[in-house]
């Protein structure tokens, strides 16, 4: 057996699970009830992110995550695979052959994914105090656009996991921003609503009313920041600035 992480704190459950592959995997459960970090909140370390089909997330400075080009390929060979399989002749030895080797691709696919998931949010809980996320819904985004493979497979909703409960361990904010909110449509200089903005192939657009240049998605991602900001001030005003004794997480 190989531990992957030294674990902090009390453990609270462990869970086994056999994967195809025949590999067990444990994930462990830890209560660290003395470690309640102490973050002075700085509100300009807030960055907005946008999640996109094309890059993963695009942030509001600018910045594209991507899945590396390694796990593209292993997804690819995992469609190939697939079709491989559904060949074989049921109950033979090269369809059990293929189901072996399916399964151990599929492992692989996943752990890069979540390889991925788990970099790319930690880098964002380190460097900003205050992240705004936009609250999709994923299975009507996939519905709606008539994607052959859903939504929810590109790692979306684990990514939002991931960053909350990083966000709550490292007593950073993470925002969740209403759905109906035009993120894309608005111009992030001058609030403009550009009703033209509708069709994903719209990668950039000049604002009618004040002339700006956007890139659709960080335009969007700017817009979150912003939002992300608004919900931070207020929440903070209403009550005691120091958060004590309360969750940092609103999402
Ligand atoms: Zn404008």
């Amino acid at each position: 057996m190989r531990l992957l992480k030294v674990c902090k704190g009390k453990i609270k459950s462990v869970t086994v699970k056999r994967v195809a592959s025949g590999k067990l995997y444990a994930s462990i459960l830890t209560e660290d009830k003395d470690k309640k970090p102490d973050v002075k909140i700085d509100i300009k370390k807030t960055v907005g992110i946008d999640m996109s089909m094309k890059d993963f997330a695009v942030t509001s400075d600018g910045e594209r995550a991507n899945y590396p080009r390694y796990y593209r390929k292993s997804e690819k060979k995992l469609s190939t695979l697939q079709r491989k399989l559904a060949r074989k002749v049921k109950g033979s030895n090269n369809r059990h052959k293929a189901k072996m080797k399916l399964a151990r691709l599929h492992e692989k696919v996943t752990n890069q994914r979540e390889d991925f998931l788990h970099r790319a949010s930690k880098q964002l809980i380190e460097r900003y105090d205050v992240i705004g996320l936009e609250d999709i819904n994923l299975q009507a985004m996939s519905k709606g656009l008539r994607l052959g493979k859903p939504v929810y497979d590109n790692g979306f909703g684990k990514f939002r996991e991931m960053l909350a409960y990083k966000a709550e361990r490292c007593g950073k904010i993470l925002v969740k921003i209403d759905k109906w909110f035009a993120s894309t449509r608005l111009c992030s200089n001058c609030g403009y609503q550009n009703k033209e903005i509708k069709n994903l192939g719209v990668r950039s657009w000049g604002c009618p009313a004040c002339g700006t240049l956007h890139d659709r998605d960080i335009n969007a991602a700017m817009n979150i920041g912003k939002k992300a900001i608004e919900q931070t001030t207020l929440a903070t005003r209403g009550s005691d600035a120091s958060g004590e004794g309360q969750s940092n997480t609103t999402y």
